[in-house]
C-alpha cells in the first residue's frame, strides 16, 4: 500500500476546502485502507450521515475511482450492502529514468504497481538528437498500451546528470558525453502530455521522504555510489535545491591532488574518475574482465566475488568514506542512506562505514545512522510521478454536492 493512501484523508491539507472535501477524501482513503467494505461499516467507523456516504460513493463510482463488488448480505433481510474497493488504474503515469547506460520507461498507477515496461540501450557517444528520438521512442509506444479505461496524466522524467530547473534543460550527462543543453521543454512539446522534471536523486529521496515519514524528521542524506555518484539532502522533509537546480555534484569533486585521472567531464581528478562503476570497470579490467558496468548486475556480480582486498577497491572505498565523511561534516545528518550496488558485499559495506566513522568526530558515532538500501531501490519511479498523482486525487476528490 503506498503512502498516497495512507495520507489521501488529509489532501485538502493547506488549501481552501469544505467539510465535505475532506469528508469525500476519508471516505475514498478508508475504501483504499479496507478493500472490500460497505457503506453501512463506513457510515459506523467515519461517524456520517448514511445519505452523505450514499452520494459522495456514488459520486466516487462515476468517477471510476471506487468500483462496486460483491453483495456481502446476499438472502439477508435488509437493503444489499455491496462492496466497495479503489480502482487504482483510474489514472497512471509514465515513469522514465536512467539506470547505468538504460533509458527505463514504466507506466505506473496510482499506487506505484507497474503495468508496463520498456527500455533502451543509450551509447556513450549518442547527440542531442538521437537521445530526443530515443525518449520519445521509449514513451510513445507505453502511450499506446495504456488502457482506454485509465487515464495518462503525465510523464515524470527523473534525470542522472546536471539539469537546468528553470531552462528545463539537460546540461550535460557524463555517461552520454555529447549532451549539451538538451531541452526538456522540447520533450514534453513531442510527447504531449505533462511533464515533472527532477534530478534523479531528488526524485529518489522525495518517494523515501513519503514512504517513511521518520525520515522528514531532520536531516536525511541520500548518497549514491553507483554509474555515477552524488548526493541529495532533506531537512525536516524538504529537499534542497540551487537555484540552476544542481546540488551535491560530490561525484565531480577532486579530493586527492595527487589523483591524476581524467573524468569523463573533463576536469582532472575527480571522485567518479577513480571510485564510480565505470572507473573501477577501467581499472579492474584486467582483473575481472566480466566486471559488469550496470548497477542490477553488478549487484549480481558482486555477490561471487572477493573485491575487498584489491588495492584499487580500497582506494575506492577509502575515497567514496572520505566524500561522505566531508558531507556529514557540513550537514551533519541524523541519518545517511547509502544506495549502491557494493552494499551486497557485507565487507564492502563494512569498509565504507568504517572509513567514514574514522573521519568524523567521535561524538557523532552514536548520531548518525548509515542506512543502506538495496541496489534495485527504484524510488525515482514513485517519486517523480507522485505530484502528478496528488494533484489528480486533490481535484477528483473535491465534493460535487
Ligand atoms: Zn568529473
Amino acid at each position: 500500500m503506498s503512502r498516497i493512501c495512507e495520507e489521501i484523508g488529509k489532501i485538502h491539507k493547506n488549501t481552501r476546502h469544505r467539510v465535505k472535501d475532506d469528508e469525500k477524501s476519508q471516505i475514498y482513503q478508508i475504501i483504499c485502507l479496507e478493500p472490500g467494505i460497505t457503506r453501512k461499516t463506513i457510515v459506523k467507523k467515519l461517524n456520517l450521515r448514511p445519505t452523505s456516504v450514499s452520494n459522495m460513493v456514488s459520486e466516487l463510482i462515476n468517477q471510476n475511482l471506487v468500483i462496486e463488488g460483491e453483495v456481502k448480505n446476499e438472502g439477508k433481510a435488509g437493503r444489499p450492502e455491496i462492496s466497495l474497493s479503489a480502482n487504482y488504474n483510474v489514472s497512471v503515469c509514465i515513469a522514465v529514468y536512467v539506470l547505468s547506460k538504460y533509458l527505463k520507461a514504466v507506466v505506473v498507477n496510482l499506487i506505484g504497481d507497474v503495468l508496463f515496461e520498456n527500455e533502451i540501450y543509450v551509447p556513450e557517444e549518442i547527440t542531442n538528437d538521437e537521445l530526443m528520438t530515443r525518449l520519445v521512442g521509449i514513451i510513445n509506444p507505453l502511450k499506446n498500451q495504456i488502457p482506454a479505461a485509465s487515464k495518462l496524466l503525465g510523464v515524470g522524467l527523473s534525470f542522472t546528470g546536471s539539469i537546468n530547473r528553470i531552462s528545463q534543460k539537460l546540461m550535460n550527462e557524463v555517461r552520454w558525453s555529447n549532451i549539451q543543453r538538451l531541452s526538456l521543454k522540447d520533450l514534453r512539446d513531442i510527447v504531449g502530455c505533462e511533464m515533472t522534471i527532477l534530478p534523479s536523486l531528488e526524485a529518489q529521496l522525495a518517494h523515501l521522504l513519503l514512504e517513511v515519514p521518520s525520515y522528514r524528521k531532520g536531516g536525511t542524506l541520500l548518497y549514491h555510489w553507483g554509474y555515477g555518484i552524488g548526493a541529495s539532502y532533506a531537512k525536516n522533509g524538504h529537499i534542497i535545491t540551487s537555484t540552476p537546480g544542481y546540488v551535491m555534484e560530490i561525484g565531480h569533486i577532486p579530493f586527492d591532488s595527487s589523483n591524476t585521472i581524467r573524468c569523463k567531464c573533463g576536469r582532472i581528478g575527480c571522485l567518479e574518475a577513480t571510485a564510480s562503476i565505470w572507473a573501477l570497470q577501467q581499472q579492474l579490467k584486467d582483473q575481472y574482465p566480466d566486471f559488469p558496468e550496470d548497477e542490477n548486475e553488478l549487484s549480481r556480480y558482486l555477490i561471487n566475488i572477493k573485491l575487498a582486498d584489491s588495492p584499487i577497491m580500497k582506494y575506492a572505498v577509502e575515497s567514496i568514506a572520505n566524500s561522505l565523511a566531508i558531507l556529514h561534516e557540513i550537514l551533519f545528518p541524523d541519518r545517511i542512506i547509502f544506495l549502491s550496488s557494493f552494499t551486497v558485499n557485507p565487507r564492502l559495506f563494512a569498509d565504507v562505514k568504517e572509513k567514514f566513522l574514522e573521519n568524523i568526530s567521535l561524538s557523532m558515532h552514536k548520531n548518525t545512522e548509515l542506512i543502506p538500501l538495496s541496489p534495485e531501490f527504484r524510488g525515482e519511479v514513485f517519486g517523480s510521478t507522485y505530484g502528478l498523482f496528488h494533484k489528480f486525487l486533490r481535484e477528483q476528490l473535491i465534493a460535487a454536492n
